[in-house]
């Protein structure tokens, strides 16, 4: 049995409760065999391939606090530190209730590849809770943050761990967990990414992850003889990834006629007005219906369904698996062009290799959402040097980063003799980097 294949068996025997993690680990795994059959015998002798899907340390805990009516309630947390050869230990943390031990650890797979692929010196981890934050006051999420904090606290660092935001975890999050670490460590440190611009924040990170997705994608037409000007987008999701990337994309001449949450979505023939989903969104923590109460030419539909809208370009920014297999094949038929993801795996095994094989151009999301983790990166650098860079400068370096991971798993893809394939090229390029630095520091 093949290396690749012996290692696929193990995990899935030991890990067959673990449905996300297995497809995290199976298309990773899989496209990047081409790269490990040329040095298979040197890998399987060090075990890089056993190593590098096990966490470093995954990290379980309860996380109590009381609610406004006085009650108790109980949380389970995680951290999972997945590899650290490259960098301090970083990715997101997820508040959702739906988060359990196989999403944080698909995540944290997913990290460590996304991460080296920004050039930057950043291991992968990530991190969360099943709380869910809608519906709760303000008081509720910062009982319950300063709860989360006070165990967190004992695992990270501003060299060791940096958490950031993910789903469920935007700025007044952050705030709060920063605010509970100062506390008890007693350290003002860049311990974590996605802060106010008050106490240690980057300007242009909050855009960072949407605008990273538009310049990638904007590489992906140019590269192809096309551009935005003039193209339909259907985007899904309402949160921080979906908001910035409909803004860079209509910035760039495109018009994004859908946007969608957890209950429904919308459709606007003119294009989205972001103003008012940023006031919905961002301001009144609403459902995107209110959307049509302003616009009333606008169209609500209760479900998923944005992929239905035939479009140039479509951009997953919701969450993992939102995007099927029937999906896939109603945008190849509607005529799409391109598919880059947004959010964390949206497009499963199925409908990633339909899309493909019907010609329509697919960036993964550990490539195409990586602007976010790298300006978190680019945080992490300010708070060291105690400076703070122009919006400007941020959103010039996000731009050269997204253009430097473009070339670069293009340029793998064809080093591998599939050109035009980025699944291929993301996950080897990501992989080389990691394994090298993991055969310099020797079995550890
Ligand atoms: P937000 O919480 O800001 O927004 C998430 C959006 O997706 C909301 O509109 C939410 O709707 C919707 N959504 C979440 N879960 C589901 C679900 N199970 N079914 C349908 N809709 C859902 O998160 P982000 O925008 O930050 O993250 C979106 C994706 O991008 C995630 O996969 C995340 O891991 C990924 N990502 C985020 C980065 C960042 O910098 N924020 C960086 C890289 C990747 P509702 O409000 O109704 O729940």
């Amino acid at each position: 049995m093949k290396y690749i294949e012996r290692v696929l068996a193990d995990l899935n025997k030991k890990y067959a409760n673990q449905p996300e993690f297995l497809q995290a680990a199976r298309e990773v795994l899989d496209s990047i065999a081409p790269a490990v059959e040329k040095n298979e015998a040197l890998y399987e002798r060090n075990a890089i391939l056993e190593r590098i899907v096990e966490p470093d340390r995954q990290i379980q805990f309860k996380i109590p606090w009381v609610d406004d009516k006085g009650d108790a309630k109980v949380n389970i947390g995680y951290r999972v530190q997945f590899n650290n050869a490259i960098g301090p230990y970083k990715g997101g943390i997820r508040l959702h209730p739906s988060v359990n031990p196989s999403i944080m650890k698909f995540l944290g797979f997913e990290q460590v590849f996304k991460n080296s692929l920004t050039g930057l010196p950043i291991g992968g981890a990530k991190g969360g809770s099943d709380f869910d934050p809608k519906g709760k006051s303000d008081r509720e999420v910062m009982a319950f943050c300063q709860s989360f904090m006070t165990e967190l606290y004992k695992y990270i660092g501003a060299d060791v761990d940096v958490p950031a935001g993910d789903i469920g975890t935007g700025a007044r999050e952050i705030g709060y967990f920063y605010g509970q670490y100062k506390r008890i460590r007693g350290v003002y440190e860049g311990v974590l990414t996605g802060k106010g611009l008050s106490y240690g924040g980057s300007l242009a990170r909050k855009e960072a992850t949407g605008y990273g997705l538009l310049y990638m994608t904007d590489e992906l037409m140019k590269d192809h003889g096309d551009t935005l000007e003039g193209k339909t987008v259907v985007i899904s999701g309402a949160g921080n990834v979906a908001i910035y990337a409909a803004e860079k994309a209509t910035q760039l001449g495109a018009k994004v006629v859908t946007l969608s949450d957890s209950t429904g979505w919308i459709y606007d023939k003119n294009g989205i007005d972001l103003d008012l989903v940023k006031d919905i969104k961002e301001v009144r923590r609403a459902r995107i219906s209110e959307y049509v109460k302003v616009h009333t030419d606008a169209v609500y539909t209760e479900g998923r369904g944005v992929w239905s809208v035939p479009c140039d370009i479509a951009l997953p920014c919701a969450t993992q698996n939102e995007l099927l297999a029937e999906d896939a094949k109603l945008l190849a038929a509607n005529g799409c062009k391109a598919v880059c993801e947004g959010a964390n795996m949206p497009t499963t095994l199925e409908a990633t290799q339909i899309l493909m094989e019907s010609g329509v151009m697919f960036v993964p999301g550990k490539a195409a959402n990586a602007g976010g983790v790298a300006t978190s990166a680019l945080e992490m650098s300010q708070n060291s040097e105690r400076l703070s860079w122009s919006f400007e400068e941020v959103d010039e370096k996000l731009h050269g980063i997204m253009k430097n991971i473009y070339k670069n798993i293009s340029a793998t893809a064809k080093k591998y003799g599939v050109e035009g394939n980025y699944v291929v090229g993301a996950n080897i390029a990501g992989f080389e980097k990691v394994v090298d630095a993991m055969l310099a520091h020797g079995v550890c």
